[in-house]
């Protein structure tokens, strides 16, 4: 098997009420919203998508703003932390933004080498900001300027990392970075070959006993990238060939996508990179229009009727 995953396409978590959601992805985080569109499954809720200012794989944070939903809370099978890769040498710039919006956060800290900050959104998903090298290379540090380089990480908390470990290494192609020092002990690092954006997946252990629940500030599932159709379709080869329960092909407008529990418990998806967020709206105006696919556009005025309004903030221009 010579395919390998380059890394993540999207991470899709739960929020509470959407305005809150925008105000920080937009607002603080200067996240782009690149597309406002609804639940294919239960329209009367907004899927919101961020990313950087291409709206690139790997750079793609998307919410479920359930205004009715409980709190959730990370736990042994689930994502717990999603991390933003910062250029070296652009963290304090960051951490004197935040603090000048009143926004509190954690650290710095070292882990694998790399200075970082730490902070919760509105409800409660942790949210990391890393420095480092992978994506970054060829981005300049100014101050107050979006988080353009992606993702850097994502972790996922499991009881026993080893079978996971092994689906990253054996069947995705990632490679052990091995163990973090200090108090980040029980941190294990898996970097995909290219080492761009999103290359890196954390897993974690703890002897704590916790039950995590799918909440606001939950994260529903992580997708990583298949650079087209053919590509995802031999990924659902191989992985049905290892015993793993994975989903047909199923279209989300702006990729395609399949599905399969990973091991841990964590639910993975392998999403195509086309066709992207600039399918039914121009790169230049992603995320201003609420978008429908083609079944729930006859029933726009329902829709439209039934989601709260919501005002995206002011990001600052690149
Ligand atoms: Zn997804």
């Amino acid at each position: 098997m010579t395919q390998s995953i380059p890394g993540l396409h999207h991470v899709t978590a739960i929020s509470g009420a959407p305005q809150g959601n925008v105000d920080f992805y937009v607002g603080t985080l200067l996240q782009r919203l690149v597309k406002k569109t609804v639940n294919f499954d239960e329209p009367d809720t907004y899927h919101l998508y961020y990313g950087n200012s291409h709206a690139e794989p790997g750079s793609i944070l998307t919410f479920f703003p359930f205004v009715n939903a409980g709190p959730g809370r990370a736990g042994p099978g689930m994502a717990s932390a999603v991390a933003y890769a910062v250029p070296v040498g652009g963290l304090t710039a960051w951490m004197m933004a935040l603090a000048e919006a009143v926004v509190d956060f954690d650290g710095p800290f070292e882990r694998f080498g790399e200075q970082m900050i730490a902070l919760n959104d509105p409800d409660g998903l942790r949210i990391e900001l890393i420095e480092t090298d992978r994506g970054t290379a060829d981005m300049a540090v100014v101050e107050d300027e979006p988080v353009d380089g992606g993702f850097h990480s994502v972790t996922l908390w499991l009881d026993n990392p080893d079978r996971t470990a092994r689906l990253l290494t054996d069947v995705f192609g990632y490679s052990s970075a091995g163990e973090a020092s200090g108090s980040d002990e029980n941190r294990y690092r898996f970097l995909a070959a290219g080492q761009g954006r999103g290359s890196a997946i954390d897993l974690i252990t703890s002897d704590a006993a916790s039950i995590g629940r799918q909440g606001t500030g939950s994260i529903h599932h992580v997708a990583f990238r298949a650079e087209n159709d053919e590509v995802q379709m031999a990924w659902q080869e191989t992985l049905r060939g290892q015993g793993f329960d994975v989903t047909p092909q199923i279209d989300r407008q702006y990729f395609n996508a399949i599905y399969f529990r990973e091991p841990g418990g964590v639910l993975f998806e392998i999403a195509t990179d086309p066709p992207g967020f600039a399918t039914d709206e121009s790169m230049d105006a992603l995320g201003q229009e609420l978008k429908l696919p083609a079944q729930h556009e006859r029933i726009r005025d329902q829709i439209e009727r039934v989601l709260p309004p919501i005002t995206i903030p002011q990001r600052k221009a690149k």
